[in-house]
């Protein structure tokens, strides 16, 4: 595996590939590398020639008083994480590479970012389409690879591909999980062992809607009832939303009829770490 830290040098080796005529898998991640980014990995490889990993904890989709400093980077085992399931090139930019003196240029999806991980972080999703924007300039993937757990990306994403007219194509993978449920994140580093025990709650609360839903109901109201009154039994985490909504436009619904999005988010009341989850309702299933 090669480890690419400079722009200009992951470009040209870009442009090597291209003439080579393989494709590009990109996967792009903040490192502290877990099973969930090795799952996208492997899909990668699975579909394109050439496996790209990025490590870029990405300064832009931070706000001021979150865990940027604190967000966990262990470079070295990322590396030989990645290199053992087969990554062909890992770019690591530094920020001020990324971001140097003087850097003005920002892209924005509008309207759907405003909504739950947008309302309660915002700028948050500013960053991550710049950032993915470069990352797309600078390495030309045929396909990119992101998890389903972090759903309202993804759909962010898939609008900035449409609208922009990428060449791009996104590819979502499954939400990988603990065995009791929780869905795995770097920064389930930061539960403190209480909080650990207790938060498979998240996934249950979605597991109980899922269950109520395939008994055939189908009003939102109550199946985001049910959602709450299983946190309400949980005294270490406080949910900041639970939305039942529709999978493009994130437009709540008041009844399911076609394929909906229930997304979660949980806040803890003793480490204050922020976890997301999030099921897919498909009636086709
Ligand atoms: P992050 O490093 O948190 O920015 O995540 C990088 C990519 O890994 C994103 O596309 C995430 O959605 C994906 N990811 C994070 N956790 C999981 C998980 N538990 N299962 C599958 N994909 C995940």
């Amino acid at each position: 595996m090669k480890v690419v830290r400079g722009i200009n040098e992951m470009q040209d080796l870009v442009d090597n590939i291209h003439t080579s005529q393989q494709t590009i898998g990109l996967v792009p991640t903040m490192g502290a590398l877990h099973k969930g980014h090795l799952s996208l990995l492997a899909a990668a490889r699975k579909q394109t020639d050439i496996t790209v990993v990025s490590i870029f904890v990405n300064p832009t989709q931070f706000g001021i008083n979150e865990d940027f400093d604190q967000y966990p980077r262990p470079f070295d085992q990322d590396c030989e994480k990645a290199a053992e399931y087969g990554c062909d090139i890992l770019f690591s930019p530094q920020a001020k590479a990324m971001y140097p003196e003087n850097y003005m240029t920002y892209c924005l999806v509008e309207n759907i970012t405003k909504k739950f991980e947008g309302r309660i972080r915002p700028g948050h999703f500013r960053g991550v389409t710049t950032v993915v924007l470069k990352l797309f300039n600078i390495i030309q993937p045929h396909k990119a690879f992101f998890g389903q757990k972090d759903a309202q990306q993804t759909i962010v994403l898939q609008r900035l591909i449409k609208d922009l007219n990428l060449r791009t194509k996104l590819l979502v993978m499954p939400t990988i999980r603990e065995s009791d449920g929780l869905a795995l994140s770097s920064r389930n580093a930061y539960l403190t062992a209480q909080e650990r025990k207790q938060v498979p709650i998240i996934f249950q609360g979605l597991g109980e809607a899922q269950k109520a839903y395939s008994l055939g109901k189908r009003n939102t109201r109550s199946l985001k009832q049910i959602i709450k009154k299983c946190y309400a039994a949980s005294p270490i985490i406080q949910p900041e939303y639970v939305a039942i909504v529709d999978l493009e436009t994130l437009k709540p619904l008041h009844s399911i009829s076609d394929k909906a999005l229930i997304a979660v988010a949980c806040k803890t009341k003793e480490s204050h770490t922020r976890l997301i989850d999030n099921i897919i309702l498909d009636p086709a299933i």
